[in-house]
């Protein structure tokens, strides 16, 4: 189900709390609304549809990828960028890496462990940020 695009900046500088089997309704309502706003975001966290649970969805261009509870064990290669977001208007600056490793559950919540590097780091790095409250 689609849901609208939360913008409230007091709800969006909240730390969103561990997902649980119970979320996985959450997890699908947020890949069906970035989907939805494919035209102007290539990732969503769910505090921006008013879930706050620790579960994000990024586009690969070609594929999509939800990440339950992600953790970023491993960055490599800081640099300053320029990002947008959804939820917000204009862009801002912020140091992002350009290749991470991260620990996640997926859909099933059986848990992964991937690298990634470039652009789809960076989006999973905006992303993570979201659940921890940060909006840059
Ligand atoms: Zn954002």
């Amino acid at each position: 189900m689609v849901r609208p695009v939360m913008k409230d900046i007091f709800f969006l500088n909240q730390k969103s709390e561990p997902a649980t089997k119970a979320d996985k309704q959450v997890a699908e309502d947020l890949l069906d609304t970035l989907k939805a706003n494919e035209a102007g975001c290539v990732g969503m966290a769910a505090n921006m549809i008013g879930v706050k649970k620790r579960i994000i969805v990024v586009s690969m261009g070609f594929a999509y990828i939800t990440m339950i509870n992600p953790v970023i064990v491993k960055k490599f290669g800081a640099y300053e960028t320029e990002e947008g977001c959804l939820s917000l208007v204009g862009v801002r600056r912020t140091t992002r890496y350009k290749d991470i490793e991260v620990d996640f559950q997926d859909l099933n919540f059986k848990k992964q462990h991937q690298k990634y590097s470039g652009w789809i780091a960076q989006i999973i790095q905006h992303e993570i940020d979201h659940c921890e409250g940060i909006v840059i």
